[in-house]
């Protein structure tokens, strides 16, 4: 089990799975990653999605990283956008996603996943 008090800027809700399921099994190392990069971000972090159970994650086609846990989509645009990559490298971060089309809803994903290859990409 979590304890989410060790991560004063996020809340459970933020991470739990979008299709109802309620759970959020996130992984405790990869918050525990992702609150430093927040405390050095120094601004709110909007998460856009955290957790998915893997009958979810199917559903929508996403990526390896959200069933484990290891993840979060952060909604975050322009030079936040850059500066949080750049935090999130100097974190160690193993795989970024970055989405940031004109146009278009903009997004890093977080990935912490050292069991994947090492990867940035962008979608
Ligand atoms: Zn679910």
């Amino acid at each position: 089990m979590i304890n989410w008090s060790l991560y004063p800027n996020f809340s459970e809700s933020e991470f739990a799975c979008h299709c109802g399921c309620g759970q959020a099994e996130m992984s405790p190392e990869f918050m525990h990653v992702l609150q430093s990069i927040r405390t050095e971000f120094g601004r709110p972090m909007t998460v856009t999605s955290g957790y998915r159970c893997p009958a979810h994650n199917e559903k929508i086609g996403g990526g390896p990283e959200h069933p484990m846990g290891k993840a979060a989509d952060i909604a975050v645009s322009n030079p936040d956008a850059m500066r949080l990559v750049s935090i999130a490298c100097r974190f160690r971060i193993p795989r970024i996603g970055v989405s940031q089309r004109a146009g278009k809803a903009r997004f890093v994903h977080i990935g912490g996943s050292t069991d994947l290859p090492h990867a940035i990409w962008s979608y």
